[in-house]
């Protein structure tokens, strides 16, 4: 069975088709610049050079027909017709409290993630037109929709509840969702593999560590906290996002700025982090470069992250009562041994020793910790795809 997983964004998708008789992945892409000029679809069959294409593509109708067609293209497709693609599994951002699982999509479905809208403005919209320009080219094919925040719906009220006017709760939905969570998902049920032992079992911190960054308390294989919250601003320091903060500054600084609510929203999304604190780039590969030549604020920025990702640690140590394993996951956790041995760093007391050998390397599902760690340090690449394509194939044809 082929299985396409589409993640649409506001002007960029990004898909993939799996075989999943073996789980092998045939095909991936990216289109880019939907509904702008200049749009440009970059399409890889697994093996093969790539193949770019940059027309005109007005909308994410366009955009999926084009892709359609790369997929049964003679020369780099790997279908002869689409009829081989017996089902589409979607990322779609926010379920709110509506779905605590993936769901196959139905129209009572698409009026609940339209309800959800409100709760995800910027991510949910393209997700919907995404499913919706799929449905309308492939009318027979079943879609699937897996949401970042489904996996975190098992976190206990004392962990989800702010501690503002209840009533918030109530009537807006205002509450911690947590994302990332099909990555949480997927590292922490790999991470049980690696350990010899039963999911139910373990308990297990997970880092996902990309641009977008969020940690998870996982015990049993079930969220119990997550650093991410209403939005994806909550929690530890992102690319240029602010993560946790005193909210009064929010009001404090609009006030001195004379910045309206969208330029606030904007300065905290987009102009903060790890972008905000080093002045110089989102991307942690420039800013250790600018570190390793002296830059202060580079510096900082880094010192700064990996301080918000030990406290989280710390306490979801606290409320897991212990952890069997700490994984790291997503652009940072895979790739960036000197952050991992930062984090790590003087954690004895709590039974975390990292090998610093064992942590030169990149990209790999290992082990990093030294043998005589406690708590064994896990790298484990993330795998959103595979997680939703298994999704997909076990709900299609329910
Ligand atoms: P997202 O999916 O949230 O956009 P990713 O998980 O792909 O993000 O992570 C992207 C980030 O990972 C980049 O912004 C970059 O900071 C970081 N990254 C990627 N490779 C490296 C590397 N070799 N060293 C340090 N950081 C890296």
């Amino acid at each position: 069975m082929k299985v396409l997983v589409i993640n649409c964004g506001s002007s960029s998708l990004k898909y993939q088709v799996l075989q999943m008789e073996d789980e092998t992945l045939l095909c991936k892409g990216l289109v880019e610049r939907i509904g702008i000029e200049g749009s440009v679809l970059k399409h890889e069959k697994i093996g093969q050079d790539k193949f770019v294409l940059e027309v005109p593509m007005k909308d994410h109708k366009d955009a999926i027909g084009h892709v359609l067609d790369a997929i049964v293209d003679a020369e780099h497709g790997i279908a002869a017709s689409m009829a081989e693609i017996e089902a589409v599994g979607h990322r779609v951002v926010h379920a709110g409290e509506k779905y605590a699982s993936s769901v196959k999509v139905t129209e009572a479905v698409m009026a609940a993630l339209e309800e959800c809208t409100e709760l995800a403005p910027l991510h949910n919209p393209p997700n919907i037109l995404g499913i919706r320009a799929c449905q309308e080219l492939m009318p027979e094919t079943p879609m699937v929709a897996v949401f970042d925040t489904a996996f975190h719906q098992t976190m206990p009220a004392e962990s989800y509840i702010y501690a503002i006017p209840y009533e918030y709760y109530e009537q807006y939905k205002v509450r911690r969702y947590g994302f990332h969570g099909t990555s949480h998902k997927y590292v922490s049920e790999r991470a049980a593999a690696m350990l010899g032992k039963p999911l139910e079992e373990t308990k297990i911190i997970t880092c996902h560590l990309g641009n977008g960054a969020s940690v998870a308390a996982v015990n049993g294989g079930k969220c119990v906290d997550t650093s991410m919250g209403f939005t994806p601003l909550e929690g530890l320091v992102m690319g240029t996002r602010s993560g946790d903060m005193d909210p009064a500054i929010v009001t404090f600084i609009a006030q001195k700025e004379n910045l309206s609510n969208a330029d606030m929203n904007n300065v905290l999304n987009k102009k903060s982090g790890i972008l905000g604190i080093s002045g110089i780039s989102s991307d942690f590969r420039d800013v250790e470069a600018a570190a390793e030549e002296g830059n202060y604020r580079a510096q900082l920025a880094e010192k700064v992250f990996a301080h918000k990702v030990r406290g989280y640690i710390g306490s979801y140590f606290a409320e897991l009562n212990g952890c069997d394993a700490i994984v790291f996951t997503a652009g940072v956790g895979e790739n960036d041994k000197a952050m991992r041995a930062t984090i790590c760093s003087n954690m004895e007391a709590l039974g975390v020793k990292i090998d610093l050998e064992k942590n030169d390397v990149r990209g790999k599902e290992t082990v990093i910790s030294a043998d005589d760690s406690k708590v064994k340090v896990l790298l484990i690449p993330t795998n959103e795809e595979l997680m939703i394509a298994r999704d997909t194939v076990a709900l299609a044809n329910a």
